[in-house]
């Protein structure tokens, strides 16, 4: 303990010392927090912030120091989150290669692999994308039909992806490819990392009606890529991807704690700026209920999500009770999101023009945007099949 205290301290004061004015300004959204890779056009401090947590192996402070992460056990990990957190920093990187293929290469990966892919995410120099999606392939994924066949010592890709976020932006992506297609469907498929420079592969944004293209479609006509790199082993693929899954509908959960909204520190903050207060108490018993309880959620899952993040530092893979904390960590961030709407009244429903400041304007969009959150990563429908089926046991 005295040991954790000494790194508590030290970790505050090289923060204090290290830490970049722009690191300590609250974000709007996570679209603007540093997603890196060879794309990114940085605001200045912003690199800065990265390069100086990177060269302790703080953007990946659990990943092991040999690939460049900061080593750190899981209570250091904790204490640094504190710190950071106390010390009101954002986060110096975010992205899929954290979050899910880093995590996915460190569980299953080989270790040249991870060689080769490891430093270059917790420096934040490569962005990766996500290829599983088909036209014909999203809740029933195990029917993609992107091909991938072997010609020398590469496979050569012939196919298409769908609703592959950010990949206009992306330097790398992991991609599920079909190289058995006389296999059942689940054991022809294969797990590859793809330079997104590779010849033969093109990207188009989708448009929505919200002016964005946070989507992409992406085609792939005779791209090679190199046999060395598959992750797992050819036709193994659907393992990994699940995997892979596992560590995505965790992040997505995550979603489903933050206190922090977009004007205000915290809900109940928020909530005193519209509402008004009487007698040191939100002046509306009915919406003063309905927060106190969101809080009281919030917090539970929080201490749950925690737990079990502690057995994935400890070694402990994430099966399938990732689709529990999936289904609930999202409609905990649609229930909070609804509710800001509500608090704002009128003002929560601005798209844009005047009258509306952008915060106002911004939570709208995040409320629009967390529908999303049943969808990506496998629906909510998908979430309660695999709850029954694999957790519950509950027959066909
Ligand atoms: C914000 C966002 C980001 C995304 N990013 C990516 C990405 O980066 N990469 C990527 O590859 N994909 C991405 N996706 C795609 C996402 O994975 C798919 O949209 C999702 O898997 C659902 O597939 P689908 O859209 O084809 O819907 P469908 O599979 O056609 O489903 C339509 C409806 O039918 C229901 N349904 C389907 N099958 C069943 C069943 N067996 N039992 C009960 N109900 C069922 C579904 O729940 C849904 O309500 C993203 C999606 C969103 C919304």
């Amino acid at each position: 303990m005295a040991d954790l205290d000494t790194f508590r301290r030290e970790a505050r004061a090289w923060l204090e010392a290290n830490a970049p004015k722009i690191a300590y300004e609250p974000v709007p959204s996570t679209d603007d927090l540093c997603w890196g890779g060879r794309k990114v056009a940085y605001e200045p401090g912003v690199k800065q912030w990265l390069d100086v947590m990177a060269s302790r192996g703080w953007t990946a402070p659990t990943w092991p120091a040999e690939y460049g992460g900061g080593g750190l056990d899981r209570d250091e990990a904790r204490v640094l989150s504190q710190e950071m957190a106390s010390l009101g920093l954002r986060p110096p990187l975010i992205g899929f290669g954290l979050s899910m293929i880093g995590p996915l290469l460190l569980q299953e990966g080989s270790e040249e692999l991870r060689r080769e892919h490891l430093p270059g995410i917790i420096r934040g120099e490569v962005r990766w994308c996500q290829g599983y999606s088909e036209p014909g392939a999203g809740s029933d994924l195990a029917s993609l039909q992107t091909r991938a066949v072997v010609d020398g010592d590469d496979f050569v890709l012939n196919g298409q992806k769908v609703w592959t976020s950010y990949a206009d932006k992306a330097d790398w992506m992991f991609i599920l490819v079909r190289t058995d297609p006389d296999a059942p469907k689940h054991e022809g498929i294969t797990f590859l990392l793809m330079d997104m420079a590779t010849p033969g592969v093109s990207v188009r944004p989708i448009r929505l009606i919200s002016g964005a293209s946070p989507f992409c479609e992406t085609f792939l006509t005779d791209a090679r890529v190199p046999r060395r790199n598959v992750v797992g082993r050819v036709n193994g693929g659907w393992t990994m991807a699940k995997a892979l899954l596992g560590h995505e509908r965790t992040m997505i959960a995550g979603m489903g704690t933050s206190d922090r909204t977009t004007t205000s520190d915290s809900l109940p903050d928020y909530a005193r700026e519209y509402l008004g207060v009487e007698a040191g108490r939100l002046s509306d018993p009915v919406l003063r209920d309905r927060i106190a309880q969101l809080e009281i959620d919030r917090r539970c899952f929080e201490l749950t999500l925690a737990r079990s993040r502690d057995g994935m530092k400890a070694g402990h893979k994430p099966g399938p009770e990732t689709s529990i904390f999936k289904l609930y960590g999202t409609e905990l961030n649609q229930r909070r999101r609804e509710m800001m709407v509500q608090i704002a009244g009128p003002q929560g429903l601005g798209w844009d023009g005047e009258g509306f400041s952008d915060d106002e304007i911004r939570v709208t969009r995040d409320w629009l945007r967390s529908r999303g959150n049943s969808i990506e990563g496998g629906t909510s429908e998908v979430q309660l099949n695999i709850i029954a089926k694999r957790v519950l046991g509950l027959p066909d």
